[in-house]
C-alpha cells in the first residue's frame, strides 16, 4: 500500500511531465504489442523492461495473453541476452518458473522496493550495462512502473489498453480499473 500512495505523492510532483506522456503518440501506447523491433532500433533502445500484469497478460495470470509470446520471442532475438527483464510488483513463484520454462533468456527481477521505487530499475540498468536512456519500461500503471521509469530517467511506454479479464477476476479487475482511471484523473485534474 505504501508505494501507492509514494506514487501519488510522486505524481504531483511530476504531474506536468505525466500529462505529456498521457499526451503523447510515443510514449501513450494502446498494447505493448505496437512496440515494434525496427522502433527499438531507431530509438536506440537496448534494454527492455516488462511490467507483467495488464501488459503480458491479465490481472493474476501466470502465463503470457497468446498473442503476446511470438511479439516476445522478436523482442527477445532483437535484444541481447541479459537485457529484456520482467519488473513485477507481484513477482510469484509460478510466474517466475513460466519464464525459465518458455523465456530462459528474460530475466525475472526482485525488487527490495516495489514500483513506483526505482530499485528494480536500477537492477535491470546495472545488468545490462547500459545507459538510462537505453532501456524502456512499458507499463500500465501511471503512477508506479511509469512514473518509476521516470524518476530513473528511462524511456516509457504507458500502456492504456490492459488485458483484463474480468469474468475470471472481477473484484481484482475492477479494483485495477478504478486504480488507473483514478490514476490518470488524478494527475489530468491537479492544478
Ligand atoms: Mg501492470
Amino acid at each position: 500500500m505504501k508505494h501507492i500512495l509514494y506514487g501519488f505523492l510522486l505524481g504531483f510532483r511530476h504531474r506536468k511531465r505525466l500529462r505529456e506522456v498521457i499526451g503523447s503518440a510515443v510514449e501513450n501506447r494502446s498494447q505493448v504489442t505496437t512496440l515494434t523491433v525496427s522502433e527499438m532500433e531507431e530509438r536506440d533502445i537496448h534494454c527492455l523492461i516488462l511490467d507483467f500484469d495488464g501488459v503480458l497478460a491479465a490481472h493474476g495470470e501466470g502465463e503470457l495473453e497468446p498473442e503476446v509470446v511470438p511479439w516476445l520471442q522478436g523482442m527477445v532475438k532483437r535484444f541481447q541476452a541479459g537485457k529484456v527483464f520482467i519488473l513485477s510488483n507481484k513477482p510469484s513463484e509460478e510466474r517466475k518458473h513460466y519464464f525459465a520454462e518458455a523465456f530462459p533468456e528474460v530475466q525475472f527481477i526482485k525488487a527490495p522496493r516495489k514500483k513506483p521505487y526505482t530499485d528494480g530499475i536500477d537492477i535491470c540498468l546495472a545488468q545490462a550495462e547500459v545507459k538510462p536512456e537505453q532501456a524502456i519500461i512499458a507499463d500500465d500503471r501511471l503512477l508506479t512502473g511509469v512514473m518509476a521509469g521516470l524518476s530513473a530517467g528511462i524511456r516509457v511506454a504507458y500502456i492504456t489498453r490492459p488485458y483484463r479479464k474480468p469474468a475470471k477476476r472481477l473484484w481484482s479487475e475492477t479494483f485495477f480499473s478504478f486504480l488507473r482511471v483514478t490514476e490518470k484523473w488524478y494527475v489530468r485534474l491537479l492544478p
